[in-house]
């Protein structure tokens, strides 16, 4: 490999060795950008990947909030602001007792190459705290939220930092974040996050985005190898918002999610969760119930449960792993290759170790797609919330799905160009890195270094 690219990966392992997300996914993406440094040995001459994999700032921030019972706590807010060369910083807000500095900055730097993607002006930014909204009342939501955002509001904008949701922020969070926001500025900037209720600004069609665009993906994915997405099987991870949207499209075109996944365990429905609207409606239920655990399913439908185990070994058609990072290791992508899966599609932000990620592209005849360009419709419909926010409109919800799919269709494109142009074949991995890369490498240099 490019001795520059290998130099920066090394560097990078030995600074930050103590943040191993991060340095995970500077590995996997510096890997594949390879062939570009190759052709442009000016990016050397200005070190521009050791730029790259610098934050452009990140910051922290104490989050002081009371209880339901009147006992005070502290947490620990971040927001890292990564890549502003594309436009303003844009990137989700994160709420999970195991947030860390690692974390949040590999989901910045997936969160530029993805925001890159979406062919929409948006940086990359990421943000959150190591608050666990598990078992917390509606009150104490708000106001661990307000204190977030009196900490935060002075440094995000509408033409300066975008947040939204990621795990544990969903559109109730995003309320309180945004009336705390409009409280302390005195002035409706509703452009400023996205996500947002459909009264106040939120984009129709903005919860299933995630969802529907990775399905969207998908059938690119089956065009391009001659099948159509009707008839088949899909297993998902998690039960939250972005499984939820894919569980709706995939009934919508005739096919079956069969496996959710939760920290206690895996359920297996052969119906199909996306069988019918109960059963799509009850994911909805069960993240709300704040129980967070998946049992309940198998417990109200009579299906299988599988305790403590992951939904890797089921044979489908598609795996689509929708929960969280490095979530398939070694050994499940073993299990995956021995059922003969096709088509692995990841869909949450680094799902699967490098060393299983490598695996599964080396075998023959399997497909991988990258969670970058696969989960880029949910920020691509942020960005169109933005549009709609700045132009003080608002599109139908068959206007925002038109322009999903046409966005997804568009990464699927440019990734296989991408690939097609350095020789690597049907490489959606390597393509979604190049082409992201690309837009913003040009970006950077022609701003002049700095
Ligand atoms: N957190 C989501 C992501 O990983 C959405 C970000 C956004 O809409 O800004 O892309």
């Amino acid at each position: 490999m490019n001795a520059y690219v290998s130099s920066v990966i090394e560097y990078v392992k030995k600074k930050y060795a103590n943040e191993p997300e991060f340095c995970q996914t500077v590995e996997e993406v510096l890997t594949s950008i390879a062939p570009v440094v190759d052709a442009h040995p000016e990016y050397q001459k200005v070190d521009l990947l050791t730029r790259m994999v610098e934050p452009e700032r990140m910051f922290t921030f104490r989050v002081v909030w009371c209880d339901d019972a009147g006992q005070w706590h502290t947490n620990t807010g971040y927001r890292c602001q990564f890549n502003g060369a594309i436009g303003p910083y844009k990137g989700g807000l994160r709420f999970q007792a195991n947030v860390t500095p690692s974390i949040i900055k590999f989901l910045g730097f997936e969160q530029t190459f993805k925001n890159s993607l979406t062919g929409l002006p948006m940086g990359g930014g990421k943000g959150g705290a190591d608050f666990d909204p598990a078992g917390k009342s509606d009150a104490e939501i708000m106001r661990f939220c307000q204190s977030f955002m009196t900490a935060l509001y002075r440094y995000i904008g509408p033409d300066v930092d975008v947040p939204a949701g990621d795990m544990g922020v969903g559109a109730r969070e995003i309320g309180y974040l945004f009336g705390q926001y409009r409280r302390l500025k005195g002035a409706w900037e509703n452009g400023v996050l996205t996500g947002k209720g459909f009264t106040f600004g939120g984009s129709l069609t903005r919860p299933e985005a995630t969802g529907y665009g990775s399905i969207y993906y998908l059938q690119e994915v089956l065009k391009h190898e001659g099948e159509d997405i009707k008839g088949k099987t899909i297993a998902c991870a998690g039960f939250g918002n972005v499984t939820w949207g894919i569980c709706k499209k995939a009934r919508d075109l005739g096919a079956k999610v069969v496996t959710l996944s939760g920290p206690d365990g895996y359920i297996y429905d052969p119906d199909g969760v996306s069988e019918s609207q109960e059963k799509i409606d009850y994911l909805v239920e069960m993240r709300n119930n704040g129980h967070d655990r998946v049992k309940d399913y198998a417990d109200k439908f009579g299906v299988e449960f599988h305790a403590g185990e992951k939904p890797w070994g089921v044979k489908v058609d598609v795996v689509m792993p929708s929960a969280m990072q490095n979530d398939v290791h070694m050994e499940d992508a073993k299990k995956i290759v021995a059922n003969g899966v096709k088509y692995y599609i990841e869909v949450a932000n680094m799902p699967t170790t490098n060393d299983a990620l490598q695996y599964l592209m080396g075998q023959k005849g399997m497909i991988v797609a990258p969670s970058k360009a696969v989960n880029a419709g949910g920020v691509a419909v942020s960005g169109l919330e933005m549009s709609q926010n700045s132009e003080r409109l608002v599109w139908s919800a068959e206007e925002v799905d038109e322009k999903l799919q046409g966005i997804m269709k568009n990464i699927h494109a440019m990734s296989v160009a991408a690939a097609e142009e350095y020789g690597l074949g049907y490489n959606l991995v390597a393509g979604a890195n190049i082409a992201g890369f690309k837009k913003v490498a040009t970006a950077m240099m022609e701003q002049g270094c700095f």
